[in-house]
């Protein structure tokens, strides 16, 4: 079993290439208090260790969702507390460009479907494409294997 030295620096290691994804995603400024796209969130594993770091390190605790279609636990007053961890998903809503010509049977014709993921309050110049948002989702679930989750799990 590893330390908590080892896991804390491999965690260290991890959570910076975590930061370095997140900085690559187009910025959106939302409205203030603004929470119409927050949900039933999931966070990734290395997420969820970014996101306890955060907590601990304001003497929080960690919030559950008891079922799969509850609020997101961590809107407070209208505001996300835990903001500056909030998981992938929370970033890529508004910054994707999900656009998408396909065959409707019941129609018999091509439909285009569009903008399951844009704010309809604010707007960007450079969206992501599905696939680019695919690709990182990709890169942040291979963070961590999981081999070393579970070394990391039992501590
Ligand atoms: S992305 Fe849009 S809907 Fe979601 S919180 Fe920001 S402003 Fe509100
Ligand atoms: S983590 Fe924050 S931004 Fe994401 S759903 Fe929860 S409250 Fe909303």
């Amino acid at each position: 079993m590893w330390s908590k030295y080892k896991t804390d620096k491999y965690l260290d290691g991890k959570i910076k290439e975590l930061n370095d994804i997140y900085n690559k995603i187009p910025e959106l400024k939302c409205q203030e208090n603004c929470h119409e796209c927050c949900g039933a969130t999931r966070w990734l594993p290395i997420e969820y260790f970014n996101i306890k770091r955060f907590l601990d390190n304001l003497g929080l605790k960690e919030r559950n969702m008891k079922t799969m279609f509850e609020m997101c636990p961590y809107i407070e007053d209208n505001k996300c507390i835990i903001y500056p961890v909030r998981p992938i998903i929370c970033r890529l809503f508004g910054v994707v460009n999900y656009n998408k010509t396909l065959k409707s049977k019941a129609l018999g014709k091509e439909v285009r479907f569009q903008a399951s993921m844009i704010c309809p309050d604010v707007k960007i110049d450079n969206y992501l494409t599905t696939e680019e948002s695919k690709e990182i989702m990709k890169k942040i679930i291979n963070l961590i294997p999981d081999e070393i989750l579970g070394e990391i799990y039992e501590q």
